[in-house]
């Protein structure tokens, strides 16, 4: 199976390019991004077959909409989206497949109220992979302050993640230091969005950082419901 991480430095995100049998899944592209992933694909040889998003993104455009006009991919959202433009939506527990392989979807609510994870199993040795989104971060979380974010259905669905093998390598969807990688062990141990007692203890954490807004959200939210492709400001 072929794994890559791509980083957009503009929004400090990380996309995922997953391929078997030459079947490729991209999560979370950026739009900004596109030609690089048009070209990778070409390089590499292969097809997409899905382009999914882990939520409706407040700090960049999706890629979705453009990648299913130029391939002809499925885009996925998250059933709770409310994005009229997917090809498909996904659910909990849904398995959604590329080669031999596939991704389950988890429901992670909390930074948003669409947000997934996408586990991918452990196969011949290798641990699982789960592709966190912005619901768990490398040494943090995703803030909970807007976009129906809820911080008590951010800590149950944190919960559900570090009941998951302490081996599972947690990729996240975001890293503002250049930290691409994770665990669950690592991070069950070492973030300190984890060391609260409980889902009170954690909303009072969240409720006192006090974040600007991003600087995207007003233009990336509403064209993210669109695939990425509304007119700007719309
Ligand atoms: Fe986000």
């Amino acid at each position: 199976m072929l794994f890559r991480q791509l980083f957009d430095a503009d929004s400090s995100t990380y996309s995922y390019l997953l391929a078997d049998d030459g079947q490729a899944v991209l999560i979370d592209p950026v739009k900004d991004r596109l030609d690089d992933y048009l070209r990778l694909l070409h390089e590499l040889g292969l097809q997409l077959h899905l382009a999914l998003d882990s939520h409706t993104h407040a700090d960049h455009i999706t890629a979705l909409g453009e990648l299913r006009a130029a391939t002809g991919c499925r885009s996925g959202f998250g059933r709770e989206s409310g994005s009229a433009c997917a090809s498909f939506t996904f659910a909990e527990g849904d398995h959604l497949a590329f080669g031999a392989r596939e991704l389950i979807a988890w429901y992670t609510p909390g930074h948003t109220d669409d947000s997934y994870c996408f586990l991918l199993p452990a196969e011949s040795g290798q641990p699982a992979k789960l592709f966190t989104g912005d619901t768990l971060l490398i040494r943090g979380s995703g803030r909970t302050d807007f976009q129906n974010g809820d911080a008590r259905a951010q800590w149950a669905s944190l919960q559900r993640l570090l009941a998951l093998p302490g081996a599972t390598e947690v990729w996240p969807g975001h890293d503002y230091r250049g930290w691409t990688r994770s665990s669950i062990a690592e991070e069950a141990a070492h973030n300190p969005r984890l060391q609260v007692a409980d889902a009170e203890a954690y909303a009072a954490l969240m409720a006192n950082l006090k974040l600007p807004s991003p600087r995207l959200m007003d233009i990336a939210v509403p064209a993210n419901r669109a695939c990425g492709q509304a007119p700007l400001g719309s």
